[in-house]
């Protein structure tokens, strides 16, 4: 158990925490850099990233986030595993504790903690993980070209999800829980109008099933009436957008957060509302959650540690 001082802590270790541990390194800022519960975060958990520029040939998730931390250590940041189980931001030097039992003083924190999918909480959605469930279209959609898939949700999300895939799957069904949308008129619209995308409304997914890789999904419509039907689905792919838990609970009460629980910044930049916090990435971003804004917004957040730090 030690006392670390840092000018700057980041907490999280995906793109966005990873490339402000980059930029702060660069800048002689000497970052700590603490990785929690999944290091390298979401990109992790999907197969190949295709879309991050500067790789041609594509590379994978792991790899992304190999090369990035590698890069950052080179100039000098000390990156860490562990979690930070703790931290006041009441006054500066903020203080963090460590689930190893370090305490930390830091003259400025980056908040990089991200985002998790919702899940549905079926045991069958960790078996198929990478082979047939996914919970990012734009990450996985390629690799169904010409083939079936379903997503689950009734929300912009699922509908944005939905027709995306549909130019590239031959099928698209939606499974949506209510005899409604939820998504914005504009959103139902396009969904509607579109050939390929099937709606099941009044419809849960119970199951899932396939031998190395999925098969297909259980389905209940109706459930809990007396016209309740089970039926089963032939699917290749099966994307969640259920919606994303921002990883804020560890700033609850501390910070101020949108009524979606995400860190709210200000000005065009990644300030927060307290003086030397910044945020970074999916935690802050409802929106667009791609690795390559993620690390754009790291990048704007070591930015804004330099200047408040030169103050
Ligand atoms: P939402 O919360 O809007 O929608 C979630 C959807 O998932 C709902 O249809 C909900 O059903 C369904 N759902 C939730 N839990 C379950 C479950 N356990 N089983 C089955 N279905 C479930 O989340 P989104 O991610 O779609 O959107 C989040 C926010 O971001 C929204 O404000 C949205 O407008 C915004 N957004 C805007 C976009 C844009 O403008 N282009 C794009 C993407 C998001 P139910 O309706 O029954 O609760």
């Amino acid at each position: 158990m030690s006392e670390i001082k840092t000018k700057c802590l980041i907490i999280g270790s995906g793109p966005a925490g990873y490339t402000a541990a980059l930029y702060t390194s660069r800048a002689n800022i000497g970052p700590l850099l603490y990785e929690g519960h999944q290091p390298g975060g979401q990109l992790t958990i999907t197969t190949e990233v295709e879309n991050f520029p500067g790789y041609p040939e594509g590379t994978t998730g792991t790899q992304l986030m190999d090369d990035i931390r590698r890069q950052a250590i080179r100039f000098g940041a000390d990156v860490r595993q562990g979690l930070i189980t703790k931290i006041d931001l009441s006054k500066r030097p903020f203080t963090a504790l460590t689930d190893g039992g370090d305490t930390i003083e830091a003259d400025s924190v980056i908040i990089s903690t991200g985002a998790s999918a919702k899940f549905l909480g079926l045991p069958d959605e960790k078996k198929y993980m990478g082979l047939g469930v996914s919970a990012c279209a734009t990450c996985d959609g390629f690799f169904y070209r010409r083939k079936r898939v379903a997503v689950v949700g009734g929300g912009d999300t699922a509908c944005e999800e939905a027709l995306y895939l549909s130019n590239i799957a031959a099928e698209v069904f939606m499974i949506v829980r209510k005899d409604y949308l939820r998504a914005s008129k504009v959103m139902q619209q396009r969904v509607l109008d579109k050939p390929n995308i099937t709606v099941l409304f009044n419809t849960n997914t119970v199951g899932l099933y396939g031998d190395e890789f999925l098969q297909g999904a259980h389905l209940v419509e109706e459930k809990g009436t007396e016209r309740e039907q089970h039926f089963d689905l032939e699917i290749d792919g099966f994307f969640l957008a259920i919606g994303h838990k921002p990883n804020t609970d560890l700033l609850e009460g501390q910070i101020e957060l949108d009524e979606a629980g995400y860190i709210v910044t200000r000005d065009h930049s990644t300030a927060t509302n307290i003086p030397g916090v910044f945020a970074a990435g999916d935690v802050a971003d409802p929106h667009y959650r791609q690795a390559i804004t993620a690390a754009g917004s790291g990048c704007k957040a070591a930015l804004d540690v330099e200047r408040f730090l030169a103050l």
